[in-house]
Formats: structure tokens, C-alpha cells, sequence
């Protein structure tokens, strides 16, 4: 180890940085968050800087660097592009036993700033000795993503309870377990989601009990996204790895299942059209059965669970049975896929909006409100359409809809065997009849899907050719 990392506590203590310009700037702008007192001395300052040092104790001195400004100095920074500047800054500090950063340049420093992820009051510094800061950064930037915002919160309230817990604890590992407690349960999940009143008010309950008590479990019910992994938020991926059990359904991607805790039982509920695996009630009950036992249950759906997902249906049974619960939204089909086709769904020169539609209605004998879909200057995207692309078709012509209006079909929308499929309304039909499209598919009805062709990003250009290619071939065979 060629730096030991140490934690101080500078606040109120008065440091030295030599130079004014945005180099300086980013570690002024670190050594005030830490409440430190600065001297800054530089032939320029740029605004910005000045302004970071409205602190009476700061100071600003527009001239040259010398030694006398170490007096009374805790730390001092060297971040100017004169390199003899800096040997001398760094000798000087040296002298003085100071401590000296000089900026890019691990020879001149006796100490060095780590990359830093900063959850106050936990902080977590990521060295690299000054070999190479772009891993730092980029060690950091992954802890980013793994940790909460909300520890910040969280670390505040263990703070603030310290005492009481160590006066009612007086033996270390009775401690230790409760904290455990505390932090890896309902009550760290709480502050995460912002009701630190009900988080306060199960841990001063949880003291007084003086008990690690059976938790009842909770239910996070998460958007998997539509099938790429990396659309899935942190929020989704931390409580994937901390879930006891994970129902899934057949739109849960096997990349997206792969994410979860690894010694989480993962139990499939999904359901194929018209072939339910675990009719609806069943999975209702299974939710509430795992989380009475005290686990802590993910029901993973594909997409955006209250986006034809019947998110609302499974929560509104949750909340009658008293088991706490979080939704985590996810990328919804008509997003994703329509993203990734190429195919904007708001466009200023053709359509003002868009409207979700499913294209299975709960009675088979409904029928949509075609006179509300057949606006001009407007988006239609048909969820589970894909059985009645013939009836959306001829609904949508009948009611007025011009023929060559264009349509898309998205299929497996973000994997890597995406496919898309363009035509209108006159010839979608008897194209997706030919091409046979797989399922899940989407249904995007508008003039934006002209923009397809010229906006097309994802997959490779063969694959998409793949389908005109293999339709015009099929076509040479009739003709
Ligand atoms: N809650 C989901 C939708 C569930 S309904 C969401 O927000 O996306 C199921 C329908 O979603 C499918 O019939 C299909 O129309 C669409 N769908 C979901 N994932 C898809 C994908 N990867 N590609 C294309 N369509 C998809």
C-alpha cells in the first residue's frame, strides 16, 4: 500500500491552493465541501472560484506563490501549469511537514486525492497511488450506480440513534445484530424511499421492544424493462440482488433473470396467451404468502408494471393483506421498442401525440374506440396486438383511417434477433402473414414511422434488410 487512506476532519482549518484556474476550481470546490478555510493565491482567478470563497476566513490573493504563505497552513495544493513552481511549492511543504498535493504529478505528493462517492455522511475514497485516476473514476462510477442515494439518509439515521441503541445494547454483538437488522431490512427500505417519519417510528418501537423481531417480509414490484439488461434501473437491480424469491413472468428476459441474487429462488408465473401458468389469484396469494413469511419478494414483470401489467391488480391486493410494498417503474414497450426501431413517436411534423392502446380487451365481444384512434397528427401503439393485427386494421380503416397510413411491427423489441416490419395499413396484413414476426410484438401505427428507414440505429442494417429481403424473395416465388 503506497497511500494510507485516512478520513480527516478539516472543518474550520485553513489550507493553501496555488493557481486559479478550473483545475483549481475542482479541488477548491472538494476542500470546501469539507468546510475547509482557503487561501488562494494565482496571478488570475477565474469567477467561479472566486465565488466558492464567501467564507470570511477564506482568502484571495491575486500575485505571486511564497513560502510565508505556509504559515498556520494544514494542507496545501499546487495546481498551476508551472512544473519549477510546483518542485518548489512541494519542497517547501516538505520542510514544513505539510501535506502537498501537486496536481498530476504522484512524485511531488505526499498525499493525493481519492475519487470519491459521496453518500454524507458515509464516503467512500477510491485510489489508484496515482497510477491511473481513469480506473479510479471508473471504479467509482460503477459504485455510483450500486449504491443508493438514499444511504445518505440512512447513515444520517443511524447517526441520530447511535446512543440510545448502544444504552440499550450494552453488549457489542447484540449491537452489531440489531444494526444488521436495521440496515439490511424494512426499515432501511423505508428511508429509501423517502418515509423517514415511518422509518423513525419502526426503529424507536424496534428499541424499545429491545428484540430483533420476526419482520414481516415485503413485496417490490419492479419493471424488468423491456428484455436488454441494461435498460433496468439501479433502483430495480438493488433490490433484484437483495430478493429472497423472484416471480417472473415470460417477458422477463433470461439476461434480466440472470441479475437477481444469486441464491434467490426464482419461480416463473408467467403466462402464454391464453395459457396461464398461475391464474392471477394464484399469484396474489403467492405474494402474500412469501412476504408473511418475512422474505422480501420481487414480482419482476416485463416492461413497466402498471403499463398493462396489472400491477395496480396485484398491489391492491398486497395492501389489503397490510404487506408494505414498492413499485419500481420500468421502460415500457412502447419506449423501448420504438426506440430502438428508429422510430421517434412524437415528432413536431407528424404527431403531437401518442396514445397506448392493448389490442386484447378483458371481454373478447368489446370493441376499441376506433374514432379516437383515427386522429391525424397522432401516435397509436397496440400492447398485444399481434393476434388481431387483422381486426386493429380493418377497425382503424373502417372508421375513416386512411389506407396509406404507415405501420410498424417491433418483434422481441431490444434483444438482439429485434426485428422490424414496415408497410401500411393496406399491406401490413399480408406482409406480417408472409414475414411471420414472433411475439411479444408491438404495433406502431403513425406517419413517424417514416423515419424508421432513415433513423434505424439498432442491430445490424443485414438484419433489418434480412426481412424486405426474405418477403421480396417469398413474393418472386408467387409471382
Ligand atoms: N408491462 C409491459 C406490457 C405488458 S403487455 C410493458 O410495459 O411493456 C405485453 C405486450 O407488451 C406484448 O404483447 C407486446 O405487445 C408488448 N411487449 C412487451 N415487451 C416487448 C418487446 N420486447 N418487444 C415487443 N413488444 C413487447
Amino acid at each position: 500500500m503506497n497511500f494510507l487512506p485516512l478520513f480527516f476532519n478539516l472543518k474550520g482549518r485553513q489550507a493553501l491552493l496555488v493557481g486559479g484556474g478550473d483545475v483549481a476550481l475542482r479541488k477548491a470546490r472538494l476542500l470546501k465541501r469539507a468546510g475547509v478555510n482557503l487561501t488562494v493565491v494565482s496571478h488570475g482567478i477565474i469567477d467561479e472560484l472566486k465565488a466558492l470563497l464567501s467564507h470570511e476566513q477564506d482568502q484571495i490573493i491575486i500575485g505571486e506563490y511564497h513560502p510565508a504563505l505556509l504559515d498556520g497552513k494544514v494542507l496545501v495544493v499546487a495546481a498551476t501549469d508551472d512544473n519549477a513552481l510546483h518542485e518548489r511549492i512541494h519542497f517547501d511543504a516538505s520542510e514544513h511537514n505539510i501535506p502537498v498535493n501537486v496536481v498530476d504529478t504522484p512524485s511531488l505528493c505526499t498525499f493525493i486525492f481519492p475519487a470519491i462517492v459521496d453518500r454524507s455522511p458515509i464516503v467512500i475514497g477510491i485510489s489508484s497511488g496515482g497510477d491511473s485516476p481513469v480506473l479510479a473514476r471508473l471504479l467509482r462510477a460503477r459504485l455510483e450506480t450500486l449504491i443508493p442515494q438514499g444511504y445518505s439518509n440512512l447513515g444520517s439515521l443511524v447517526g441520530r440513534f447511535r446512543d440510545q441503541v448502544k444504552a440499550r445494547f450494552s453488549v457489542l454483538n447484540d449491537r452489531r445484530r440489531f444494526w444488521e437488522y436495521v440496515i439490511e431490512g424494512q426499515i432501511a427500505e423505508k428511508v429509501f424511499s423517502g418515509r423517514d417519519t415511518e422509518a423513525e417510528a419502526l426503529l424507536t418501537e424496534a428499541i424499545k421492544q429491545g428484540k430483533v423481531g420476526h419482520q414481516i417480509g415485503e413485496v417490490y414490484l419492479v419493471g424488468a424493462g423491456p428484455g436488454d439488461p441494461e435498460l433496468l434501473t439501479f433502483k430495480a437491480l438493488r433490490l433484484m440482488q437483495q430478493a429472497d424469491v423472484v416471480f417472473y413472468d415470460n417477458l422477463v428476459s433470461p439476461q434480466v433473470l440472470d441479475l437477481c441474487r444469486r441464491d434467490a429462488d426464482l419461480i416463473y408465473v408467467g403466462k402464454q396467451r391464453d395459457n396461464h401458468a398461475v391464474p392471477q389469484e394464484g399469484i396474489n396469494a403467492l405474494l402474500v404468502n412469501h412476504a408473511k413469511q418475512g422474505k422480501r419478494v420481487v414480482r419482476l414483470k416485463g416492461g413497466d408494471p402498471f403499463i398493462f401489467g396489472r400491477g395496480g391488480e396485484e398491489l391492491q391486493e398486497l395492501k389489503a393483506e397490510g404487506i408494505p410494498f414498492q413499485v419500481v417503474p420500468g421502460i415500457t414497450a412502447a419506449s423501448a421498442c420504438s426506440t430502438y426501431a428508429g422510430i421517434p413517436l412524437t415528432h413536431r411534423n407528424y404527431a403531437q401525440s401518442v396514445k397506448f392502446v392493448t389490442g386484447q380487451l378483458k371481454n373478447r365481444k368489446q370493441e376499441l374506440n376506433y374514432a379516437e384512434l383515427i386522429h391525424a397528427n397522432q401516435t397509436v401503439v397496440f400492447y398485444m396486438g399481434l393476434h388481431t393485427l387483422p381486426d386493429l386494421v380493418k377497425g382503424l380503416v373502417t372508421h375513416g383511417k386512411p389506407e396509406n397510413t404507415s405501420v410498424a411491427i417491433v418483434s422481441r423489441g431490444t434483444a438482439a434477433d429485434q426485428q422490424v416490419l414496415t408497410g401500411t395499413l393496406a399491406d401490413i396484413v399480408s406482409k406480417q402473414e408472409q414475414a411471420q414476426l414472433p411475439a411479444p410484438a408491438l404495433i406502431i401505427v403513425g406517419e413517424v414511422v417514416q423515419l424508421q428507414e432513415q433513423l434505424s440505429w439498432f442491430g445490424t442494417v443485414g438484419d433489418q434488410q434480412s426481412v424486405a429481403h426474405a418477403l421480396s424473395m417469398s413474393k418472386a416465388v408467387e409471382s
